[in-house]
């Protein structure tokens, strides 16, 4: 695909960090939308099901109400700390969990880190 969109990059999974991609549905009713899931690779790609779709279209994909509706979603996936501090508190809970089935040394390390987290989304 070589659409406009296409460049737009998408943030990683706030709970894993691993990719995710934009993938595109319809309902039996002809309604169109844009959702971001789990990325292509097997190796790489988040497994967290961790869904966000777009506002619902009937034109055609590439038209350029459809592209603006991917280019939202993009938009929303990628500022979505901003929308509360939730989503990286989830995120941090998972991440202290992570460090406490880790060696000593790392974990004290990652600890700090979520410290250091905490303190720029509570701004
Ligand atoms: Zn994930």
């Amino acid at each position: 695909m070589t659409d406009k969109t296409e460049r737009l990059e998408l943030l990683p999974c706030p709970i894993c960090g691993k990719k995710v991609s934009i993938a595109r549905t319809e309902n039996e009713v002809g309604e169109r939308w844009w959702f971001i899931t789990r990325g292509t690779y097997r190796t790489t790609r988040c497994n967290c099901r961790l869904f966000l779709e777009s506002e619902k279209f009937t034109c055609g994909w590439n038209d350029d109400y459809s592209l603006e509706c991917r280019a939202k979603l993009t938009d929303k996936w990628n500022t979505r700390a901003e929308l509360g501090s939730g989503t990286c508190e989830i995120a941090l809970a998972r991440l202290v969990d992570v460090a406490a089935k880790v060696d000593i040394d790392s974990c004290a390390e990652i600890l700090e880190c979520v410290e250091a987290i905490r303190k720029a989304v509570k701004r």
